[in-house]
């Protein structure tokens, strides 16, 4: 057979190798022959219990059962409905909200639209863009979708702090090249690494991009992915303070997700947020990025605004999900915590974990170590520079002796770490 294409010049070669999709079933098929309960499937990125089950609120099944069929069934405003809008960024800011600056959020689906319209809108065909080197596969996907270029700083200095100077030297070299310098941020509990900015290096990360942006004739545009934050212990918002009295041409937008916080991934939730010390600014977002959903994706999903709303309208309700979540915050915590003592106990190194759905562990060589733990019945996700051990996904029963098999497969294939 021939092999033909028919697709547009730009679009042909696009294909990409679903790592996880592929661990998740390689695990899905050893557990055939050797049965579910001896077999550990850490690539999941949601969160389960300890049947495998996908952990959903009680509170939010209850608050979307109740919509009348007739009211989620309708159409919702593309830009979102208002009283969704006003309460994302209630929520987002909480006691935080930064002083004397203008706020305006849009509907997208899910944290992804946001991520989306942020590249769209405040880079141009040809431009970069920076992440850090370790980081959601997805931004490198949406990049390179929209024409523009991934570039990334390293995260880690070699004590397993931030890497200010890593970030400076890198976004430095972008504004020679462009006006527009954008970078996406994912803190708190990073994915992969569920590393955490601290208030500090918020503190100067927010002075350095300041000072840099002295030259009126560049722009810098800072997108924080706070798909984590509700896993992140409480106190993790107060960063957003510091996000006052910024310069006019010093953007923050702020990716909102409805998917992990509230159990609601499959409802396609979320929202951009933009904060600017111009009225300008923020009216040019709001127009903007209204007609890029109009241009891509339309309106989002009425019924998970309507949820987000009858929550903010009902603080005791509010209540009882934070309690919910909050259960669940903590069983995370737990089975982090046994993974990295015992990954201490037996020498095993792993990325600066703070909080969140996972840990990473740095190695050389990843497809042959997730490979050696595969025959272990051990399945992780092998990225480029480590494994992802979604802790999300395993109940702390079998997290224990996880740390000491990842150590054994390391040295048995004679991997560095
Ligand atoms: N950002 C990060 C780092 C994520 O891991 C995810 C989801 O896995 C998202 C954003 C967006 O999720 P969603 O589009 O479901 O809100």
């Amino acid at each position: 057979m021939t092999s033909i294409s028919v697709l547009a010049r730009h679009s042909k070669g696009k294909k990409e190798e679903d790592i996880i999709f592929g661990v998740n079933a390689a695990a899905n098929e050893k557990a055939k022959i050797v049965g579910k309960e001896n077999i550990i499937n850490a690539s999941i990125g949601a969160f389960l219990d300890s049947e495998g089950r996908l952990v959903t609120f009680p509170t939010i099944e209850k608050v979307i059962k109740e919509i009348p069929f007739e009211d989620s069934a309708n159409y919702a405003p593309i830009a979102g409905l208002p009283d969704y809008a006003e309460a994302v960024i209630d929520f987002t800011f909480q006691e935080y909200m930064p002083a004397n600056m203008h706020v305006k959020a849009i509907s997208t689906p899910g944290g992804s639209g946001a991520i989306h319209h942020t590249i769209w809108n405040y880079t141009d065909k040809g431009d970069k863009l920076m992440t850090s080197d370790w980081f959601w596969a997805p931004y490198r996907t949406m990049a390179t979708e929209m024409g523009r270029e991934l570039v990334t700083f390293e995260l880690f200095d070699e004590n397993n702090n931030f890497n200010q100077d890593s970030f400076f030297a890198k976004t430095d070299e972008l504004y020679k090249e462009q006006d527009n310098v954008l970078v996406l941020m994912n803190t708190p509990a990073h994915n992969p690494t569920g590393f955490s900015l601290s208030y500090e290096d918020w503190q100067d990360l927010v002075a350095g991009i300041k000072e840099r942006t002295e030259d009126q004739s560049k722009n810098f545009i800072l997108f924080v992915d706070i798909a984590y934050i509700d896993f992140a212990p409480k106190g993790s918002r107060k960063f957003f303070e510091l996000f006052t009295d910024l310069p006019a041409n010093f953007l923050v937008v702020i990716g909102f997700s409805m998917s992990k916080s509230y159990t609601m991934y499959g409802y396609r939730t979320g929202a951009m947020i933009a904060l600017s010390s111009s009225e300008s600014v923020i009216e040019e977002f709001y127009d903007s990025n209204q007609y890029s959903c109009r241009g891509t994706w339309s309106n989002c999903t009425r019924a998970g605004q309507l949820a987000m709303i009858k929550l903010w309208k009902d603080p005791a309700l509010m209540a009882q999900l934070a309690a919910e979540r909050e259960g669940y915050r903590e069983r995370l915590a737990k089975r982090a915590d046994i993974f990295l003592s015992e990954a201490a106990e037996v020498g095993l190194k792993s990325c600066p974990y703070s909080s969140g759905y996972f840990i990473t562990i740095p190695v050389s060589d990843t497809r042959l170590v997730a490979d050696k733990l595969a025959e272990d019945n051990l399945f992780l996700v092998p990225m480029k520079k480590g494994l992802r051990i979604a802790v999300c996904a395993v109940p702390s029963e079998k997290i224990k002796g996880m740390a000491a098999l990842i150590k054994k497969a390391i040295e048995a294939t004679g991997t560095k770490q």
